[in-house]
């Protein structure tokens, strides 16, 4: 079943890519497209997460997104189990036994975060047909452009992560997914979900700053303090609290993980157990348009000999019926 969903991401991945590369492209795979030395992104640190989702509202309000009643057991409230076209940002918990351990798995519960992650190479962009899937050179910021989306899905069955979702109740269809804020930007803010979080479990940043972060925390040793920043890690924190260290997994999640990702994560219980795939370090959309490129590669050959053939029996035609005509 996974290897059946790899094929279709791997696959869906690269048909944009492949088309304008049919013609003049061998069989041949890509590197990994290259994060950005100005890529900006999220650091989630789970155990920093004490699950008051004032992030998941925050994210709505700046994105002037509706309620999302899509949990029929209450249905009064916004409790979306999932992102949605109508939500960007989800704050999920794994829970083990009887989840009365923070950050542990046996009897555990741990928070989790689920936006787009900003993938450094990213298969949404590779799969949209129409380039409505765009990633920004120098921010690497994923954005959508709903006027160029013509609601093939692509993206939605591309995505590793499951992110992007489709509008069903758009009457022109359209898909809903973070763009790291990029429209407050220019108003000199900043991620809506960072800007809020009391804790910094959210933090924004410069990708080599939240990564340089993540590796210090790493560093440390579980039960010493240390100051948490909070906000923007790039733009002098303006706010910062002293908190024990967890045992952390040793490793930053999206360092690696299908090319790299510019939402970054650490935490205290395997990474699988906040929803996170385990991915190799070849992105899909490197494979796919490797894959793709060599479907199209083999048809090449059949296609020129189709063309050559239909065009000598015209022209055997052609010769024939002159011929004919001649004899009369
Ligand atoms: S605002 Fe921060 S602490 Fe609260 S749920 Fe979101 S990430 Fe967790
Ligand atoms: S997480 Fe999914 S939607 Fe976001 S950039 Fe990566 S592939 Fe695209
Ligand atoms: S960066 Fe903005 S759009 Fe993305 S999850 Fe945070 S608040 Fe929502």
């Amino acid at each position: 079943m996974n290897a059946r969903r790899d094929f279709l991401r791997q696959t869906l991945a690269g048909a944009a890519a492949a088309t304008g590369a049919a013609a003049s492209a061998p069989a041949l795979a890509r590197e990994n497209l290259k994060l950005s030395p100005d890529a900006l992104g999220l650091l989630f640190d789970s155990t920093l997460c004490v699950g008051c989702k004032a992030c998941v509202a925050a994210c709505k309000s700046a994105n002037d997104l509706p309620p999302d009643y899509n949990t029929p057991a209450h249905g009064l409230w916004d409790m979306p189990l999932d992102t949605t076209a109508k939500t960007f940002n989800t704050i999920k918990v794994f829970q083990n036994g009887k989840a009365v351990n923070k950050d542990q798995v046996a009897d555990g519960y741990a928070f989790t975060k689920k936006s787009c992650l900003h993938c450094v190479d990213p298969s949404c962009v590779s799969a949209c047909p129409v380039s409505a899937m765009k990633k920004d050179a120098v921010t690497g910021i994923v954005s959508y452009d709903p006027d160029a989306c013509i609601g093939c899905r692509y993206c939605v069955a591309a995505c590793p992560f499951e992110v992007p979702k489709y509008d069903y109740d758009s009457p022109r269809g359209a898909i809903g997914k973070c763009e790291l804020c990029r429209h407050r930007i220019p108003e000199g803010h900043f991620a809506a979900c960072a800007e809020v979080c009391p804790t910094g479990a959210t933090l924004y940043g410069k990708v080599s700053d939240l990564k340089a972060e993540a590796k210090r925390r790493l560093t440390l040793k579980a039960g010493d303090t240390t100051l948490y920043p909070r906000g923007d890690l790039s733009n002098g924190p303006d706010r910062s609290w002293e908190g024990p260290v967890a045992p952390y997994v040793q490793h930053v999640y999206g360092e690696t993980e299908g090319g790299g990702t510019q939402m970054l994560y650490l935490s205290a219980v395997p990474f699988q157990h906040l929803g996170l795939p385990t991915l190799g370090p070849r992105s899909y959309a490197s494979k796919s348009e490797g894959l793709q490129h060599g479907l199209y590669g083999g048809l090449i050959l059949p296609i020129v000999l189709f063309g050559a053939m239909t065009w000598a029996a015209r022209r055997n035609s052609k010769h024939e019926d002159e011929g004919k005509g001649g004899e009369q």
